[in-house]
């Protein structure tokens, strides 16, 4: 049940290694999030939605382009990685970045026009008893830690059930326009994106 408010993407690519824009996009479904971050939590479905929101100010035509964007978003495994694989910003080509602000959040730019979103769930749609939960598992230990984690995971999965997935998108996230100066991001490997230089030609 609410399966289908889960976000269904749609991105748009580049053909090869130095190729031109892709003649076709391709979908993204959440198992395939699933497969690249490693399990399906609370906070992969979260930011799922938070991005379907942001995309859909971004790319009313509804196509997400891959080589076109950069993003910020909390230091969490789980909503990074939602945004590495959906936005194709990477730290490593300057095009992700990381903010130590809590909460599910983004700001996402399209690099070619400087347009920019922010992206941020409602205040207290998520339960603060799973986010104390959550905090307080670093001072524990042995079997109370092994119980308190099985306790977390169900009661995350029961939130996403019952609620998470009972919502659409756009009723517990909500999307603004911004201006946003992109800072540069601080890793000193940082390379060119060679698969998106000649996309434009014809
Ligand atoms: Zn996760």
């Amino acid at each position: 049940m609410g399966e289908e408010n889960i976000p269904i993407f749609h991105v748009l690519d580049t053909e090869s290694s130095h190729g031109r824009y892709s003649k076709s996009s391709k979908e993204i479904k959440f198992d395939d999030l699933v497969k690249f971050h490693g399990h399906a939590c609370d906070g992969l479905y979260r930011g799922s939605y938070a991005l379907a929101v942001a995309f859909a100010e971004l790319f009313p035509n509804g196509t997400i382009d891959r080589t076109d964007l950069r993003v910020i978003s909390r230091n969490s495994p789980c909503l990074g990685d939602a945004a590495t694989y959906l936005t194709g910003g990477r730290i490593r080509f300057g095009t992700q970045d990381v903010e130590n602000r809590p909460g599910v959040w983004y700001i996402i730019q399209r690099i070619a026009t400087g347009e920019a979103v922010s992206v941020s769930e409602d205040e207290g749609f998520f339960p603060e008893e799973i986010s104390k939960i959550e905090a307080s598992l670093p001072e524990l230990s042995g079997d109370i830690l092994s119980e308190k984690l099985d306790k977390l995971k169900e009661m995350q999965d029961t939130w996403i059930r019952k609620v998470l997935l009972n919502s659409k998108p756009t009723e517990h996230y909500h999307v603004k326009r911004v201006k946003y100066t992109w800072k540069e991001v601080q890793y000193s490997n940082k390379g060119i994106r060679t698969d998106i230089i000649f996309k434009d030609v014809m």
